[in-house]
């Protein structure tokens, strides 16, 4: 079972998504990173996990346009390139923001 995040906040003037985890372990991941690994069926094939998203056409400038949690377990983003099937659950999260923790 995966921990919940105390908070999620899209810091859009640093282009980062702030996580902040139970123990206060903060994690800066940016938004760039996040839409490249956008855990859905368009972006990674089900059945082999094979990345089908090309990152070369992710805009540098991408921003989330909107966020909701979904239940308890997954935070669902809406991109500016339209994309918005995205469901990250807290063990996508984790994952993701491991090698972006700050130590501020
Ligand atoms: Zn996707």
């Amino acid at each position: 079972m995966a921990t919940t995040p105390q908070a999620v906040r899209a810091l859009k003037s640093n282009g980062v998504l702030e996580i902040v985890w139970p123990g206060g372990q903060l994690c800066r991941v940016p938004f760039k990173s996040l839409r490249e690994e956008c855990p859905c069926a368009e972006c990674i094939s089900e059945f082999t996990g094979e990345r089908l998203l090309d990152p070369a056409s992710v805009p540098a400038d991408i921003l989330p346009t909107g966020m909701a949690f979904v239940g308890n377990y997954a935070l669902k983003i809406s991109w500016s390139d339209g994309h918005s099937t995205g469901l990250y659950t807290w063990e996508n999260l984790e994952r993701l923001s491991a090698p972006w923790a700050t130590s501020a």
